[in-house]
């Protein structure tokens, strides 16, 4: 489009910005550098040309948007407001001076481990803000982590994010190759967090060491490198970068390290600013009341005070609250993060309050667990689950450690004697008494069968989900399945 007269309608539709240099290329389109008369500040205007876009690619556009709308962290990308024209979409967002974390790794070909350390950590904080808000990143890599010119970096493009429902597994493979986890790359179902963990693994290994733990031309080699999970530490690094590298990429996703573990972890915690350690819940970033002196300097830049006083409240995306916005960002960017109203310490206290943060913020879809809760160890939950499997007639086929898939044909037979299997007791099961064995020839054919995958993943520290999808067969036999499996688990 550039170079043709699409620009000057386009140019019509941001009246508002002066459009600037071209920053980087997206899937959509290409983001331009873009200047806010009202306020002067330089923003990034990411242009989604409708023409590159069908139906589900809308969805996509949709759902990065919401989600960006979603977040507020001095380590995420911020989002300014959104322009829909008929010919393209403009986001307009935070600029990052600085660019790409990508440039900066290759032109200093590795960093020192402390400036490394300095990254990470900021990464993991952002990362662990979009998991709060049960949001998955899905594309964590260094073309997406943005530099300002401070030296700080953000999380940006949520263009593959997704939400995390309870329950819910993703099968999507997504984001580049070679920082993608090993569940995502075979195609089995994952719940979310691990995979940004792996990524940020990753991330961490580049950033030490210049290059890749996982690499090859051929995508199938690399493929089998990333499932094999083994890689070559450079001997380079000290004995805790290696350590927490290690533990981020572990291929089983039950035994990879979570984000409360990463922050208690001995490396990482090394020079933690106060503000990160103790986590950004009740920080300015997340406050809801207005701020004065961003409201003071509207009021100088001609502004009716009560009128924007009124659109926030109100949550309108207008002029006043678009140049809120920014000027509020740049006001919380150049005060530091690190300020006087904070003032947790890094006390152990503190960092047990963070473990109690790892849950959903706001609840998206109802603040409930489809599955079934274990708080005994997986092998153990496992050892359990396959017991009760059997006991119900049920088939399976071991995909992973913790990860089956199943077929259940019913078979009219009636178990009368209440038994217990390995700690668990079994409910008497009278459904399948003789009396009603005709009424249930009707509810289901005889021939009939149901397949499924059972997946037990990690809900937080100390407990695990077991997540059950239909693959198919009728509903209603799953559900009587799954009704039949609850029945026999007394907890
Ligand atoms: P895509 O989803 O298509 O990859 P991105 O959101 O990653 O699009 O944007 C593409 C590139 O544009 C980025 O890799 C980066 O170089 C540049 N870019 C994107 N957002 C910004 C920003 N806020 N500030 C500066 N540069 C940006
Ligand atoms: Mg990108």
């Amino acid at each position: 489009m550039e170079g043709t007269s699409g620009w000057e309608s386009l140019a019509a539709a941001l009246s508002n910005y002066k459009l600037g240099r071209t920053l980087g290329f997206g899937a959509f389109g290409i983001v331009k550098e873009g200047r806010h008369k009202f306020s002067g500040i330089k923003v990034a205007i990411k242009i989604l040309e409708r023409h590159f876009i069908n139906d589900l690619d809308d969805e996509k556009v949709k759902r990065e948007i919401n989600i960006m709308r979603l977040l507020s962290h001095p380590h995420i990308v911020r989002l300014y407001e959104v322009i829909e024209t008929r010919p393209a979409i403009f986001v307009i967002m935070e600029y990052m001076d600085s660019g790409e974390l990508f440039y900066h790794i290759t032109e200093k070909g590795r960093l020192e481990e402390a400036e490394a350390l300095h990254f990470i950590q900021q990464i993991i904080s952002g990362v662990e803000s979009c998991h709060l808000h049960k949001v998955v990143h899905r594309d964590i890599k260094p073309e997406n982590l943005l530099l300002d010119s401070k030296g700080n970096v953000k999380v940006a493009d949520f263009g593959l994010a997704n939400i995390m429902r309870d329950g819910h597994f993703h099968q999507t493979s997504c984001g580049s190759h070679n920082y993608a986890a090993p569940e995502v790359i075979s195609g089995s179902l994952y719940a979310g967090p691990e995979i940004d963990i792996w990524s940020c693994g990753v991330v961490l290994y580049a950033l030490l060491s210049g290059t890749l733990p996982f690499d090859d031309g051929i995508v199938s080699v690399l493929h089998s490198k990333i499932k094999s999970g083994i890689f070559a530490c450079p001997s380079y690094l000290s004995l805790g970068a290696r350590d927490l590298i290690k533990r981020m990429l572990i291929v089983d996703q039950v035994k990879r390290i979570s984000i409360p573990e990463i922050y208690k972890h001995p490396w990482f915690q090394i020079d933690l600013p106060k503000y990160i350690a103790v986590n950004l819940v009740n920080t300015p970033w997340c406050e809801k009341e207005i701020d004065i002196p961003v409201l003071e300097e509207m009021g100088v830049l001609g502004f009716n005070v009560q009128e924007v006083i009124a659109s926030l409240n109100k949550s309108l995306q207008n002029q006043a609250t678009v140049t809120y916005s920014m000027l509020l960002t740049r006001s919380l960017n150049s005060h530091g993060y690190d300020n006087d109203n904070l003032q947790e310490s890094l006390s152990p206290k503190s960092m047990e309050r963070r473990e109690v943060y790892v849950r959903p913020i706001p609840p998206v879809h109802g603040n409930w667990v489809l599955g079934f809760k274990s708080s005994a160890s997986p092998h153990e939950t496992m050892r359990h689950v396959f017991a009760l499997l059997k006991f119900l007639n049920v088939r399976w086929k071991k995909i992973g450690s913790y990860n089956i898939k199943c077929m259940w044909k019913p078979a009219v037979r009636s178990y009368t004697v209440p038994m217990r299997v390995h700690k668990l007791t079994l409910r008497e099961d009278t459904t399948w008494n003789a009396p009603i064995k005709s009424s249930l020839k009707e509810k289901f054919s005889l021939y009939e069968d149901v397949k499924f995958e059972i997946q037990l993943y990690r809900a937080n520290a100390d407990s695990y989900v077991l997540d059950w999808q239909r693959v198919s067969g009728t509903p209603f036999l799953f559900m009587e399945l799954c009704a039949r499996f609850h029945a026999c688990v007394i907890a």
